[in-house]
């Protein structure tokens, strides 16, 4: 499904940043209400000050069906967000992504001949796959959004995730869990379960996930074994390091770390749990957030009365979102406004059925 990107004519190398926010204002405001720009909150500050939206992949997937008569929205995000909105929107709208090598190295950890030779094996160690509900986040491919809607389980997102687990496992017996295993065992943990007894990690690579069916029979969450690179970056030591700097901080975590780092932080949430979190805060908190760069930097900005910083002291950008140059949108955006389509993210109709059957259940089910 994924397409190779071209190489940007010359005329948008090298360009100064005032000159590319300019012809992207100017392009943007000749397409007027054919025109959505969504941006998701890890995009750098140059591409955030064009969206109409701003939001997680949950948010932006929902705020995709805000304007249904535009004709074109451009998806400042990475490849699945532009198959979610292309899955959920109204055939006429034209879902573009302006970077199309924006992947998710999480997304890529899972891919469907894996997930249904994975789901074979399961069904030779139990005699049946009955009762084994197919779970994925957001995070993952279009066609593993189908192969769950197929299966009946569901899609889900770090907000509610606990909500759909416990669903899936009022279902059936166990859950397959794809592509985040840190989100999976961590939802899997608040929901009372012990991550050693009650869950295995099903490494794709392995014959039977490298479990016997004994070990595979005994478990409730079979855990892919899948990470997201920027989040796995934070570390216990750095929340130790950052107690000790700042007496009194906050330290609040996305659920896609590790276990232990989310045991050792204060609080843990989606992006938009992150936002509210600190929006909702008092003046003079301090807060020491694990999640990508950007989001941290602007919630610095936005809220100079306290103090905020990234748990990772190198700097933890994610480089896929990163993809997403104003050069880029330049690009894309000059070109619709000249009548050439680029770069549309089309889900194909026999994977499009399932795969909204999944996100509708949860859009409607657990919005
Ligand atoms: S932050 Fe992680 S999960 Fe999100 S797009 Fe980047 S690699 Fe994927």
């Amino acid at each position: 499904m994924a397409a190779v990107q071209v190489p940007l004519p010359a005329d948008y190398v090298d360009r100064s940043p005032e000159e590319l926010a300019e012809r992207i204002r100017a392009a943007k405001a000749k397409l007027g209400d054919r025109l959505v720009i969504l941006g998701h909150h890890y995009q750098r500050d140059e591409i955030i000050e064009h969206a109409d939206f701003r939001g997680d992949s949950y948010k932006l997937a929902k705020d995709a069906n805000l304007r249904p008569e535009a004709e074109f929205i451009v998806f400042c995000g990475v490849h699945f967000m532009a198959e979610s909105a292309d899955i959920l929107t109204p055939d006429h709208v034209k879902v573009i992504l302006p970077n199309l090598a924006a992947g998710c190295s999480m997304a890529d950890m899972a891919s469907i001949f894996q997930v249904r030779r994975a789901w074979k094996d399961i069904g030779t160690a139990l005699g049946t796959t009955e009762g084994v509900i197919p779970v994925t986040y957001i995070n993952s491919a279009a066609n593993l959004k189908a192969f769950v809607g197929e299966h009946g389980g569901t899609v889900c997102t770090s907000t509610n995730a606990p909500t759909a687990v416990a669903w899936a496992l009022e279902q059936g017996e166990k859950v397959l869990f794809f592509p985040d295993q840190h989100l999976g065992r961590n939802t899997g943990v608040r929901l009372g379960f012990d991550p050693d007894a009650d869950m295995l990690v099903w490494d794709p690579f392995k014959p039977m996930g490298g479990h016997t069916p004994d070990e595979i029979q005994r478990a409730k969450f079979l855990l892919w074994k899948g990470h997201c690179s920027v989040h796995k970056r934070f570390s216990v030591a750095q929340i130790e390091a950052a107690r000790e700097s700042h007496p009194g901080v906050t330290v609040l975590v996305h659920p896609e770390c590790e276990l232990d780092v989310v045991r050792a932080a204060d609080l843990n949430g989606s992006t938009e749990f992150i936002l509210k979190s600190v929006e909702n805060s008092a003046a003079g908190s301090t807060w020491a957030i694990g999640t990508e760069i950007n989001l941290v930097s602007r919630l610095a900005k936005e809220h100079p009365d306290k103090t905020i910083f990234c748990l990772d002291p190198q700097i933890c950008p994610c480089s896929t979102m990163y993809r997403i140059h104003p050069s880029f949108l330049a690009w894309t955006l000059e070109n619709l406004a000249e009548g050439n389509l680029v770069n549309q993210v089309q889900v194909p109709e026999d994977v499009k059925v399932w795969s909204r059957v999944a996100l509708q259940r949860m859009l409607t089910v657990w919005a």
